[in-house]
């Protein structure tokens, strides 16, 4: 099982599951932040995540939605279809 290190503000270094996270995306940028309750304090945190952290966590399953519109399956397919354009750019960099 792949664990995700991250760090609550009250309890510090804490580690998640994949199903313990949910990416929240900005549409059409390939960039956002992660919602995780924290399992020490079962308070919610906020983390950003940039277009490295979007692609890992994307890549390890962890549920995602994009903004708070409502976005069509196709705008998303669309956004997936670039972040894997880009994740191409990078590891052929
Ligand atoms: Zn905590």
């Amino acid at each position: 099982m792949t664990t995700i290190k991250t760090t609550c503000s009250a309890c510090g270094d804490v580690e998640l599951a994949a199903e313990d996270l949910v990416l929240e995306l900005t549409p059409l940028e390939a960039s956002g932040r992660y919602v995780f309750d924290c399992p020490f304090c079962e308070s919610t945190q906020h983390r950003p995540a940039n277009e490295r952290v979007v692609a890992i966590l994307l890549a390890i399953g962890v549920t995602y939605i994009v903004g708070d519109e409502l976005v069509s399956e196709d705008a998303i397919m669309r956004f997936v279809d670039s972040l894997d354009d880009w994740l191409e750019d990078i590891t052929a960099a």
